[in-house]
């Protein structure tokens, strides 16, 4: 198997759809450890469609959404005033929260008490919003959340699931549909329960609700920009569930490794200096995970920014597969020995204090070419094991080449040590890339500037990720740590000089 030459990874292995057909051949069962996330406003559809989902593929269905309501319910049993963020932390720490997945709608049970009925009524629904806007209360059952996706394959619904949960979930959905299409299902459910309610109450409380989910601070219902977004307005159950099921597939398969070599020879430069990378990442003790993320042609390559061993590091943990230019600030091409380098491997100079056309402009003519495009995202060296903000140059060449994004977490580039040493493990993580498949939509609903906040925040989520995973498997030294402290004001004040007075992109 060999990758395409062109762009993306070779074709995925037998059982999964070859991504961009639209002919569903197989129904293979998924790999265990798949994590689906489902999100969209109230009434999409997502309880049923995610159910239903779980149950083709043979993964757990978690309803996020029940945990909001279920602590709404106990606060009002309680009479905690949804606003009380203290009162809502201390019922939630008090009582077992336990969702219990039956062939209908979840089942819910707080301290042992059945509560199943009583989260579904319309004075939960009215009340839910307030309670889950709290960060604080966001951070637990977030945890809880990722807790049930790290024992086993999941598929969990909710407003934040692929933006905040699961920012690496291996396929994102979003469910959407009209205001109206929405509001008619919720009066079906309610009816069904025997409720007597208004229409156009309704669809009050609906968009009510929506706009609440959607403008709160802490993690607000958003289209991952990495999501298949379906509207399913017009669509039958059935017709829904199968295009679910389809794109879910679809996004599956994007996701596997390519295994493929890579095409095309290395130029006598680059094989130079991946062979003196190479020799650093050895004499380092340099772990990498995940390197064959990166075996693709025409992708962006996007670290988190640590020191200036970064693209030294980097190269060694890329091995030498591709050409990788890299988009480095233009005062690094002044001095030795980072001139040297820098104009030996043909990086592409930037201004940091402007909207570099030119370079941007270079930038996505060497990803039309096939090259790869290494970028840091922060724009700026962060703390150390602190992934810092994402600013808008990734988003916009993003937006404007259509090139998959692999994101990469540096960890121990602070200060490199022969074989290893005890300060800090040295490691490079590669993550599955990302690809924007919201697009279309978003470009509908935002300005390009708004979409790539949308990619920043994306990047900030996985990085954070990212760092835990890697904390998981190495915990932080107490060197790091107190690197981390010591560096923190140093960097803060950096930022405000290097971006400050600066044209937004
Ligand atoms: O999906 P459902 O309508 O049951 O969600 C109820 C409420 O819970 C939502 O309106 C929202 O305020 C909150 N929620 C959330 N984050 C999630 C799931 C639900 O804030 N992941």
């Amino acid at each position: 198997m060999r990758s395409d030459p062109g762009r993306g990874p070779a074709p995925p292995a037998a059982g999964y759809e070859a991504p961009g057909s639209c002919v569903l051949e197989s129904y293979g069962p998924v790999p265990p450890d798949t994590v689906v996330s489902i999100d969209g406003p109230a009434g999409s559809g997502k309880s049923t469609t995610a159910r239903a989902l779980a149950e083709r593929l043979g993964l757990l269905y978690v309803d996020s959404g029940a945990m909001y309501r279920a602590l709404t319910w106990a606060a009002a049993d309680a009479g905690v005033d949804p606003a009380d963020e203290p009162g809502l932390l201390s019922l939630l720490d008090a009582a077992e929260l336990t969702l219990k997945s039956s062939r209908g709608e979840t089942e819910v049970f707080w301290g042992g008490r059945d509560i199943s009925a009583a989260v579904r009524t319309p004075e939960v629904e009215a009340r839910v919003s307030a309670v889950s806007a709290h960060a604080a209360v966001r951070e637990r059952m977030v945890a809880r959340q990722r807790a049930l996706g790290r024992r086993q394959g999941v598929v969990m619904e909710g407003r934040d699931i692929g933006t905040v949960v699961f920012p690496l979930a291996s396929a994102k959905i979003y469910l959407d549909a009209t205001l109206e299409a929405r509001a008619e299902r919720r009066l079906r459910q309610h009816r069904r329960r025997g409720l007597s309610v208004d229409r156009g109450e309704v669809l009050r409380e609906v968009e009510a609700r929506d706009r609440r989910d959607s403008e709160r601070a802490a993690s607000p219902l958003r289209i991952p920009p990495d999501a298949m977004v379906i509207d399913n307005s017009t669509l039958t159950l059935d017709d829904q569930l199968e295009a679910t099921e389809a794109a879910v597939r679809r996004l599956l398969a994007y996701r596997l490794p390519p295994t493929g070599h890579l095409e095309g020879e290395l130029s006598l430069r680059y094989r130079i200096a991946f062979a003196v990378f190479g020799s650093v990442g050895r004499f380092t003790g340099l772990r990498v995970v995940g390197r064959e993320h990166a075996n693709l042609h025409g992708c962006i390559l996007a670290p988190n920014h640590v020191s200036s061993w970064d693209p030294l590091i980097l190269g060694a943990a890329l091995a030498g597969k591709n050409h990788i230019r890299s988009i480095a600030k233009e005062e690094l091409f002044r001095l030795p020995p980072s001139a040297l380098l820098y104009r030996f491997l043909y990086a592409i100079p930037i201004k940091r204090n402007i909207y570099d056309t030119a370079a941007f402009d270079q930038a996505a003519q060497v990803l039309s070419e096939g090259q790869n495009l290494l970028f840091f995202p922060e724009g700026m060296r962060r703390v150390y094991g602190e992934p810092g903000p994402v600013r808008n140059g990734l988003g916009l060449i993003m937006q404007r080449t259509g090139a998959p994004c692999v994101p990469i977490y540096l960890r121990g580039t602070l200060s490199p040590q022969p074989g290893g040493g005890p300060r800090a493990p040295l490691e490079v993580s590669f993550a599955p890339a990302i690809r924007l498949h919201a697009l279309p939509v978003l470009g509908r609903r935002l300005e390009p500037r708004a979409i790539s906040r949308e990619i920043g925040r994306l990047f900030e989520a996985i990085y954070r990720e990212l760092q835990e995973r890697s904390a998981d498997r190495h915990p932080f030294t107490d060197w790091e740590l107190e690197a981390r402290e010591r560096v923190r004001a140093g960097i803060l004040r950096k930022e405000s000089r290097t971006f400050h007075n600066r044209r937004p992109l």
